[in-house]
C-alpha cells in the first residue's frame, strides 16, 4: 500500500554500513518512521511508480550520526571559559555558572539550541547528561528528536537536587514518564568516580537492573584522576567500579584518556562501550583515548562531542575526522582507523553503545528512518575518488542537506524544517547578555 507517507529517495551513493559496500543507481524508500525498501532505483520507479520521489543527485546517503556524550543544554555556556585546563575550568567557570543559572528553563533553552544544532550538521540521536533530564527530554520530544537522557548522580547538591537519593529518585521519575515514548529514553548518569561514592554506584547498578536502564559514566578523563584515585585506594577508578560490579553491556564509559592493558581487559570482559570526545579531550588537554588498541582488544568505540562548552561544537562529522586523525598520531600508525572505521565510530557503533542497534545506527529494511544526506556538489569534494574518504578528511557539516529523524524531515536543503532560527539565535543571546553582566 502506499500512503501519504512513504517518500523514495535517490541519491548518488547509498552507504547502509550493513557492510562496506557504497551502493550506485539506488533508491530507499521510506515509509512513515521506518525504511521500507533499498532497491535499484529502475525496479523502485517501477515498483512505487505513485510515490513521491526526492532526487539528490551528487549526495551521500547514510545513516544519521549518533553523538554519545554531551550535555547539551551547555550550549549556552559555549565560549564563557576558553583554554583552561579541565579542573580550573570546571572549579572556577562552570560549576559556579550552572550553580547560578542551571534551571528547568535554562535546560529546555539550551537543549532547544543544541538539537538544532545537532540536527543541521546532520545528528539523529544524542546522548544527553545533565540536571533536569526531564525538561531536555520533553524539549527533544516536541521537536521529533531521538535522544538518551542520564540523569546526573553525585554526592553533593546543585540545582537539581540535593543529593544522590534526590537525583536517582527524579531520574525513575522522568524514566516512568517517558518509558513507552518511541524517541525517549532515560539513564543513570553517575558524573564520575571523584564525585560518587560507593553507596549510590551500587544503587544505581541495582535500579539499572531491575528497571532496564543504561548507566553513563565519566571515566579516567585525566590522568590526574587515575593518580590520585590509585594514591588514596590503591586501586585504578576502573578497577573499582568493577569490584562495586557498576559494569556491563549497558554502561558506556566516557572520555577514557588513560587506559592500560587491565583497564582494556575489564572493558572487554565486561562489554563496557568507550565514547571517545576527542575534541574536548584536546581542548582541555585531557590526554589521548588510545582507540585503536582499544579496538584491537575487542572494546566498541563510538564518539561524542561533549558539551558546548569544551568543544565548542556539536559536530560529529568534525569530531570523526579528529578521531581519524588523532588515532593514527596516537597509535603511530596511519593505517589505523581508517576512513570507514571513523564513520562507523560516528553511527553504527554509537547505536550499540546506547543499545539501539536493532533501531537505528546503519540503513537496513525494518529499521527506524534515522538518515542523513551530504551533498558532494561542493569545491571541497571535488573531484571525487572515494566519497567515504571525503566524507571524513575533506567535507564539513555545511554539507548536510537533508535529515530525516523516524522518517520525520527535519533539514531540507541545508535549512531547519521546524525551528524558528531567528528566535532561537535571539533566545539564547539574551541569556548569554544575563549571563556575562553577572560575571
Ligand atoms: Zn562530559
Amino acid at each position: 500500500m502506499q500512503t501519504e507517507q512513504m517518500s523514495l529517495i535517490t541519491p548518488k551513493w547509498i552507504l547502509t554500513l550493513e557492510n562496506d559496500d557504497l551502493l550506485e543507481n539506488h533508491s530507499l524508500l521510506i515509509d512513515q518512521h521506518i525504511i521500507k525498501d533499498i532497491l535499484p532505483t529502475t525496479d523502485a520507479r517501477e515498483t512505487y511508480p505513485s510515490t513521491k520521489e526526492i532526487e539528490l543527485p551528487n549526495q551521500l546517503l547514510m545513516p544519521g550520526f549518533v553523538n554519545c556524550h554531551g550535555h547539551a543544554a551547555m550550549n549556552l555556556f559555549k565560549g564563557l571559559a576558553d583554554d583552561l585546563p579541565l579542573m580550573t575550568w570546571l572549579e572556577k567557570h562552570i560549576w559556579p555558572a550552572e550553580g547560578q543559572w542551571v534551571s528547568e528553563e535554562f535546560v529546555k533553552d539550551g537543549t532547544k539550541l543544541a538539537i538544532a544544532e545537532m540536527l543541521k550538521s546532520g545528528t539523529t540521536c544524542f546522548s544527553d547528561m545533565y540536571f533536569f533530564p526531564e525538561q531536555a527530554a520533553d524539549v527533544a520530544a516536541e521537536y521529533g528528536m531521538r535522544g538518551v537522557f542520564y540523569g546526573p548522580v553525585m554526592d553533593f547538591p546543585t540545582p537539581y537536587g540535593s543529593g544522590p537519593d534526590e537525583y536517582i529518585e527524579k531520574i525513575i521519575k522522568a524514566h516512568d514518564h517517558f518509558k513507552h515514548h518511541p524517541l525517549i529514553d532515560i539513564g543513570f548518569g553517575p558524573h564520575a568516580p571523584y564525585t560518587v561514592s560507593d553507596e549510590p554506584i551500587k544503587q544505581v547498578r541495582a535500579l539499572a537492573d531491575q528497571l532496564n536502564m543504561p548507566i553513563q559514566i565519566h571515566l579516567h578523563e585525566t590522568e590526574f584522576e587515575v593518580i590520585d584515585a590509585v594514591e588514596k585506594t590503591g586501586h585504578r577508578p576502573s578497577e573499582r567500579l568493577r569490584d562495586l560490579g557498576l559494569f556491563g553491556e549497558d554502561v558506556q564509559a566516557v572520555h577514557v584518556t588513560q587506559a592500560n592493558q587491565t583497564d582494556m581487559d575489564i572493558f572487554h570482559k565486561y562489554g563496557v562501550h568507550v565514547i571517545h570526545c576527542p575534541e574536548s579531550n584536546l581542548k582541555l588537554a585531557s590526554g589521548f583515548c588510545p582507540i585503536y588498541a582499544l579496538q584491537q582488544n575487542g572494546v566498541n568505540v563510538a564518539l561524542g562531542t561533549d558539551g558546548s562548552a569544551s568543544n565548542n561544537d556539536l559536530d560529529m562529522m568534525g569530531e570523526m575526522h579528529t578521531a581519524a586523525l588523532l588515532a593514527k598520531a596516537v597509535a603511530q600508525n596511519a593505517s589505523a582507523i581508517p576512513a570507514l572505521e571513523a564513520v562507523k565510530m560516528a553511527t553504527i557503533n554509537g547505536a550499540k553503545a546506547l543499545g539501539k542497534e536493532t533501531e537505528i545506527g546503519s540503513l537496513k529494511v525494518g529499521k527506524q528512518a534515522d538518515i542523513i544526506s551530504i551533498d558532494f556538489n561542493d569545491i571541497a569534494c571535488t573531484p571525487v575518488y572515494d566519497p567515504i574518504s571525503h566524507l571524513v578528511y575533506s567535507s564539513s557539516r555545511s554539507q548536510v542537506d537533508h535529515v530525516w529523524v523516524a522518517g520525520k524531515l527535519q533539514v531540507k536543503n541545508k535549512q531547519l524544517c521546524h525551528f524558528n532560527v531567528q528566535q532561537l539565535m535571539d533566545m539564547s543571546q539574551s541569556w548569554a547578555e544575563k549571563i556575562q553582566a553577572s560575571k
